[in-house]
């Protein structure tokens, strides 16, 4: 086994104990393995480990290997031909749109209507919809992207309109927490903005995806409801 194969079983040993810790079911939390700042050959290492979902920060990067990893797959026999799913999680400036919309499969990091406009418009035809996520600013750092938690819920029926597009659910990168219960509660107020607007019954499809979690915090994401944790220092190791 190489390292990163190692590495990621721990991660899923982790999410797995989180589960049963926080009496869910396994199947509930899925990995997406934030591969910003390794090269191809690392995400190679996790493909053949089985990880098939990749976060990417920045866009020109990402679309990089996105295309390294397409020729490298096609040269492969069968089994590792399945699709691999790219997940933007970093800052959308306007001007890198089109290179989302033509080559990742979902954007975690919407926190504008202009953004997920943009990406409708641009969304090739001949492509499966783009998954969207929006970034929630749940702790008011005020440098920080993401909507403000009031206007998540506006936002998201807006979102929800836009053809070519489907409203996935929400993405949260709080501060660190000085510890488990702090952390809970952070990643509980997300939830929370998550339960309300799907409650409302506002949105044609209700929300499936709350995106919470990295290497430090994914325990605590788990207990407070994330489905999907992201993952980079612990599988690839330090930046
Ligand atoms: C870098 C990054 C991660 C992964 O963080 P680790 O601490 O390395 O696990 C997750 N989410 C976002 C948005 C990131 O930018």
């Amino acid at each position: 086994m190489t390292t990163i194969a190692r590495s990621l079983q721990l991660v899923l040993d982790r999410i797995h104990a989180a589960c049963i810790a926080a009496g869910r079911d396994p199947a509930s939390v899925r990995l997406l393995a934030v591969s910003k700042t390794f090269g191809a050959d690392d995400v190679t290492q996790a493909v053949l480990a089985g990880q098939r979902a990749f976060g990417e920060n920045y866009i020109v990067e990402g679309v990089a290997k996105i295309e390294a990893l397409n020729g490298w797959q096609q040269a492969q026999p069968g089994g590792q031909r399945e699709a691999l799913q790219w997940h933007c999680i970093g800052p959308v400036q306007g001007n890198k749109t089109r290179l989302l919309a033509e080559h990742f499969d979902w954007v975690q990091s919407v926190d504008r209507l202009k953004i997920a406009q943009r990406l409708s418009e641009q969304r090739p035809p001949a492509l499966p919809s783009l998954q969207i996520c929006l970034q929630v600013n749940v702790d008011g750092g005020a440098n920080k992207s993401g909507v403000a938690p009031a206007d998540v819920p506006g936002l998201a029926q807006e979102v929800a309109r836009l053809p070519r597009l489907v409203l996935r659910g929400l993405m949260a990168i709080p501060e660190p927490a000085i510890d488990f219960a702090a952390a809970c509660a952070l990643h509980a107020r997300t939830k929370a903005i998550f339960d309300q607007i799907n409650a409302a019954g506002v949105l044609a499809l209700p929300m499936d995806t709350l995106s919470m979690g990295m290497t430090a915090d994914l325990e605590a994401a788990i207990h407070a409801g994330s489905t999907m944790v992201r993952v980079g220092t612990a599988i690839f190791g330090g930046r």
